[in-house]
């Protein structure tokens, strides 16, 4: 990890045209337009060709080391790339899944892999020619993940037979590799709960259908099921019994700064939705001149800066080494909910042509729905805040 620059942070805060974030936008907005988007969103069709050019920009090695085939470029600067290729790119399917993968996948291997295992998955990972997916969620466990069924059996060698069903796992049906949460002492509950990595040709291991949903509809999702899977001692991610740790590290950070693309993606919505207020006219003036629309375009540019000053300040507080689960979690609350009401917005300012497909207008509600769900709901964000505050979570 870079020395922490507060003259980066700083200038990433207040310079909404950051030459970062104008390279990344301007490189996604050519590199990455893709005229079959339309079609792959109805056919929940994921981007190959985009994910390689990604890839071969160094996007899936902006965070980790040098020496396992990163860039270690540093969380503020990654996050201006992220907020560029957000607001350039127009599949949100796609920058989610590499997302997930950049702030999720990678860095929880580099932190709590052994030698072997960095060295085993993450240059890979790292030059995109492989993929990762996070496996915690159940059909019956959801925000109360640890209540999970899935369960890892010590076996004589040291290792593992892991049995049992994951659900709703981003990137599955393409992953090479899933980090896997399963309980291996059933007696201590969540500090029995053991993080594996699980190669995806294992045997016993089968990845479900494509499961079609409102939005990112070109993220691959699928369910993922465990039968009688033998793993040996060497697919124990940090230690046996860490899994509640590594979750609520991975966690800590998910849960705010993969939605930098979202908040780059707001901004090219309020830039639009400025620019077809000016040109639509109705009763003999640009509707940008009522009142009523100006007002929701100032309320869209104050969701969006105050998601931006959130992401910053978890960030900032991460990057000095200090407490931020708190940070983190209003950002998320403010990103995700922000998103939806601005996405609302958008496509009431622009009438019939926001709800029907062909402007793109409100793929952009559809794709933002998933923020308060995914990574803990808000209701869970609000949860953890309230705990930090000394209050009652339930
Ligand atoms: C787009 C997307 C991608 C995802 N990717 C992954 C992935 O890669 N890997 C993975 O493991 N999972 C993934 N998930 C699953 C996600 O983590 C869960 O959906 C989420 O944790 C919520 O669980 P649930 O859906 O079972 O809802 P539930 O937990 O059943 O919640 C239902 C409702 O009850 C509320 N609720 C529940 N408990 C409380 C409480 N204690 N206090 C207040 N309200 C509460 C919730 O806020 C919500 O409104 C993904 C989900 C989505 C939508």
């Amino acid at each position: 990890m870079p020395i922490f620059d507060a003259g980066e942070a700083i200038a990433a805060l207040t310079d909404l045209d950051h030459p970062t974030k104008v390279k990344a936008r301007d490189w996604a907005a050519t590199a990455l337009d893709d005229p079959t988007l339309a079609e792959r969103d109805v056919a929940c069709r994921f981007w190959d060709e985009g994910w390689r050019r990604l890839a071969e920009r160094g996007t899936m090695a902006l965070l980790n080391d040098p020496a396992w085939g990163g860039s270690d470029v540093g969380v503020i600067e990654a996050l201006l790339t992220f907020e560029g290729l957000g607001y350039g790119c127009r599949d949100a399917g796609l920058l989610f899944a590499v997302s997930t993968q950049v702030w999720t996948m990678q860095p929880i291997i580099e932190r709590f892999g052994d030698d072997a295992q960095k060295a085993r998955y993450l240059p890979d990972l790292c030059a995109g020619r492989t993929a990762a997916a996070f496996c915690i969620t159940e059909a019956d466990a959801g925000s109360d993940s640890f209540a999970m069924s899935t369960t890892a059996t010590p076996h004589d060698d040291g290792g593992f037979v892991v049995t049992g069903s994951k659900a709703y796992i981003t990137s599955a049906p393409r992953a090479d590799v899933f980090v896997v949460f399963a309980t291996s002492d059933p007696a201590i509950g969540r500090w029995g709960v053991t993080a594996l990595l699980i190669d995806a040709d294992t045997p016993g291991l089968t990845v479900g259908p494509n499961r079609p949903k409102m939005g990112l509809r070109t993220t691959p999702f699928a369910d993922v099921t465990f039968d009688g899977c033998r793993v040996g001692p060497e697919a124990v991610l940090g230690s046996v019994g860490a899994g509640a740790s590594i979750f609520s590290s991975a966690m800590e950070s998910e849960r705010a700064f993969v939605l930098a693309g979202q908040i780059g993606a707001m901004e090219r919505q309020l830039d639009e939705a400025v620019a077809y207020s000016r040109r639509r006219q109705q009763f003999g003036q640009p509707i940008g001149d009522f009142q009523a629309v100006s007002h929701r375009l100032a309320d869209m540019k104050l969701r969006h800066d105050n998601a931006r000053l959130q992401l910053y300040r978890a960030a900032i507080l991460d990057g000095q080494g200090r407490p931020s689960m708190e940070a983190a979690a209003l950002a998320k609350i403010q990103a995700s909910e922000a998103a939806v009401a601005s996405s609302m917005d958008a496509v009431l300012i622009n009438g019939a042509r926001g709800y029907v497909t062909e402007f793109g207008v409100e793929a952009d509600l559809r794709n933002v729905a998933g923020g308060v769900v995914y990574g803990g709901t808000s209701d869970v964000q609000r949860n953890i805040v309230a705990g930090l505050l000394g209050r009652a979570t339930r």
